[in-house]
């Protein structure tokens, strides 16, 4: 058995699925699924992440947190998170940044929320000095002041379409076409969506937009532990600020795929929209920062001072190497402008270094 042969049998038995059940059983299926039985991130894998590219992503990232903490009064215990850790290498990175800052490691109750046994198992290996803890889902993040990063996260949460068709909506879903046996994109029937009433303002007939739920679910719960006992997220991904068009997209083996080809078999995304989880965030009481681009943001922080620093003792590949990941890190036409960073932080507090109210 195949998951597109498992994929072929539940449509025939009960039609199209949506786009979101396809990736989450692409992404997440127990079996077959591209994160539970692969080895998706780095250089050997399908995709490579920012904290693969350097050390200096997750550094920052970490003192940006790290400030928050001490502008809103070192509180003690607090809630050290990530969602969707991969390799660990960020928090890795994050950990070792931060650990001359007085208090806060004793302070931390490190927690990681990961869907694949394998990634889970790589993160143990990275993080076994640090006694992390993994919780089932962001409902369970204790309640006390909560200190989160996520890069690349939201964006392999299940989507779904919606085509405009009139003033209603039409919902695109994976089919199977008999004739070529392979799965296909097909339209369902048109339908009022009252979660898209909005869009109907600023779309037009034929206009693609995407939802996704989970996203949304995620954000309001983060959100609500910060609004209620203080803390700071920073969620990186790429993504704008309101969905228009298909950005579902497969990568395998560092190149784009066709989506529906040989499902579990490739990374499958979809661009984040930012003010889905902006709304989110404001609906549970909590304050976010302006979207800004990811190089900016870096930039802001001091990339160039760290990557200085880091070069002093190189030379030839490996400094070259660091002059390469700083540039695709921040250059506009490399990740610096495609990748977004959006921050949650209490009401009353200041926004975290970097970004802007
Ligand atoms: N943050 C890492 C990995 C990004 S890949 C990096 O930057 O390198 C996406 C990560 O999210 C993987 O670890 C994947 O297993 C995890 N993931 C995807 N969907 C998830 C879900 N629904 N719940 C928890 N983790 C999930």
């Amino acid at each position: 058995m195949t998951l597109k042969a498992s994929l072929k049998r539940r449509i025939l038995l009960d039609g199209p699925i949506s786009i979101a059940d396809y990736m989450s059983d692409c992404l997440l299926h127990p079996e077959f699924g591209y994160y539970t039985t692969g080895t998706p991130i780095g250089t050997e894998g399908d995709f490579i992440t920012a904290p693969e590219i350097s050390q200096m992503f997750g550094e920052l990232l970490g003192l940006a947190l790290v400030q928050a903490w001490l502008d809103q009064g070192s509180p003690a215990p607090f809630t050290l998170a990530e969602l969707g850790p991969g390799r660990g290498t960020l928090m890795s990175d994050l950990l070792r940044a931060t650990a001359s800052v007085p208090g806060f490691h004793t302070a931390m109750d490190l927690v990681l929320i990961e869907a694949s046994p394998r990634l889970r198992a790589r993160q143990a290996e990275a993080l076994s000095a640090h006694a992390p803890r993994w919780l089932p889902s962001v409902e369970d993040l204790p309640q006390q002041p909560l200190y989160l990063v996520a890069n690349e996260f939201f964006d392999a949460l299940p989507i779904r379409q919606f085509q405009r068709a009139g003033e209603g909506w039409r919902e695109r879903r994976v089919g199977w076409d008999d004739a070529g046996n392979t799965l296909m994109f097909g339209l369902g029937a048109e339908v009022q969506q009252p979660a898209l009433a909005h869009r109907l303002q600023d779309t037009r007939e034929g206009d693609l937009v995407e939802t996704c739920e989970v996203a949304c679910v995620v954000t309001e719960a983060i959100a609500q532990r910060i609004a209620d006992h203080g803390g700071t997220a920073l969620l990186v991904d790429y993504g704008d600020w309101r969905s228009l068009g298909d950005t579902l997209q497969a990568l395998r083996a560092q190149a784009p795929a066709d989506p529906l080809q040989d499902p579990g078999q490739a990374d499958l995304t979809a661009h984040v929209d930012f003010e889905a989880l902006a709304l989110a965030a404001r609906a549970a009481g909590c304050a976010h920062t302006r979207l800004s681009p990811q190089g900016v943001v870096l930039e802001r922080l001091g990339i160039t001072e760290r990557a200085r620093t880091l070069a002093a003792p190189l030379d030839g590949d490996p400094l070259a190497a660091l002059i390469a990941a700083h540039r695709r890190l921040t250059h506009p036409e490399e990740m610096g402008n495609l990748f977004k960073v959006l921050g949650l932080y209490p009401a009353q507090s200041a926004p975290p270094a970097g970004l802007e109210p």
